[in-house]
């Protein structure tokens, strides 16, 4: 097909069907549990990803199912690498064929995917050359079923040149870019990165922003194409290739309960909710999954892990559906009061807690409140 940054092809089938839908981007091994939700669709994570496809389409039915492998877990892009692609057993195990003869996604694809995410490598902060030979890659791909995933250092955020960098590059490519944030901790810590992934939002053609958290729901709000939020704390940022031995690195590897505050739009570790609390009364939660029950209760346990991650998709999937209901332009105001309203129920959350240990409410959140432009 012909090439190039025709507007026309923005309406083609595959990528289409995925214009204003809100994702849970999820690394679960199953997808019956996934019939639960009823949402838009879903994007299943990890290296397992492929294979869940079609279990995941038969319990879902209609709604979008993408495959998300994530290569960018442990792969640095390059100049010369841009996609994984897994070596051929039958070419003796080392060898893989040269761009241009595979077809990265394509598997995604045949296995039913409504649409194929590139499985590309990580792209290190400030790595000019190796965002630029990708962009330069994918577009032999046809955008009308190929998404492009830009995996990103979250410390991309941390300059206005590489953001400018950033919107230049990723606007020469038709296709539709998602973009991932990897980072050991919060990949939005201070009010200046938040401030710089709306700028890419907002600048960047035909953009969507996946393997997200709360950052998803902005997005949106500001117009991207569609966006994906986590299930499991691993899927709403990725850890880089080189975070082993940062000092937040889940030792066990376990994974750990954490509590999306329905009030606060913030989440937290089971155990520090319930040391803020102390011996005050938690508040009740009224979503369906904890029906009243307190917001406090999750251990570590694998079903509460469950049940938490349950309690967090009731929680943020209203929010995500108000903005779904507004009209466009009213998008950003609702998210904005929405946001405030949480800043302020940490006002008098905190004077509930009175502890040191009140991490305050995320830089993101508090830009997301205040900042309208
Ligand atoms: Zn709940």
């Amino acid at each position: 097909m012909e090439q190039g940054g025709d507007l026309s092809e923005r309406d083609q089938p595959a990528v289409a069907a995925l214009r204003g839908r809100i994702l849970l981007h999820t690394r679960t091994l199953k997808a019956a549990a996934l019939a639960e939700y009823a949402g838009d669709g879903t994007v299943l994570c990890g290296a397992g990803a492929l294979g869940e496809v079609k279990d995941a389409l038969r319990y879902l039915g209609t709604v979008s199912v993408l495959a998300d492998p994530a290569p960018y877990e442990e792969h640095f892009a390059g100049v010369s690498d841009s996609f994984y692609v897994k070596p051929r057993p039958e070419a003796g195990g080392l060898l893989s064929l040269p761009h241009g003869v595979d077809r990265p996604g394509q598997d995604q694809l045949a296995a039913g995917a409504t649409a194929a995410l590139t499985p590309t490598r990580y792209f290190a902060a400030g790595d000019d050359l190796a965002v630029s030979a990708a962009t330069r890659r994918v577009r032999q791909f046809d955008p009308s079923q190929v998404i492009f995933t830009v995996p990103l250092a979250a410390e991309w955020l941390q300059s206005d040149r590489d953001v400018r960098f950033l919107i230049g590059a990723l606007n020469r490519v038709p296709h539709v870019k998602a973009l991932a944030l990897g980072s050991a901790g919060d990949p939005l810590p201070d009010r200046a990165s938040a401030q710089r992934l709306r700028i890419l939002i907002d600048n960047i053609n035909d953009v969507a922003l996946i393997r997200a958290g709360l950052a998803g729901l902005d997005s949106y709000a500001r117009g991207a194409a569609f966006v994906s939020i986590g299930m499991q704390k691993s899927c709403r940022a990725f850890r880089p290739p080189d975070a082993a031995g940062r000092p937040d690195a889940n030792r066990s590897g376990r994974p750990k309960s954490y509590v999306l505050h329905p009030d606060l739009m913030q989440y937290f570790r089971t155990d520090a909710l319930a040391h803020l609390y102390g011996f005050t009364t938690p508040p009740p939660c009224d979503c369906i999954v904890c029906d009243g029950r307190s917001l406090t209760r999750f251990s570590d346990d694998p079903d509460d892990v469950r049940e938490a991650e349950q309690h967090n998709l009731a929680t943020w999937l209203p929010w995500a559906e108000e903005l779904q209901e507004a009209s466009a332009s009213d998008r950003r105001y609702l998210w904005r009061d929405r946001c405030y309203a949480a800043i302020e129920a940490h006002e008098r959350a905190g004077l509930q807690w009175r502890s040191r240990r009140d991490p305050g409410p995320p830089a993101g959140l508090t830009l997301w409140a205040t900042q309208e432009d």
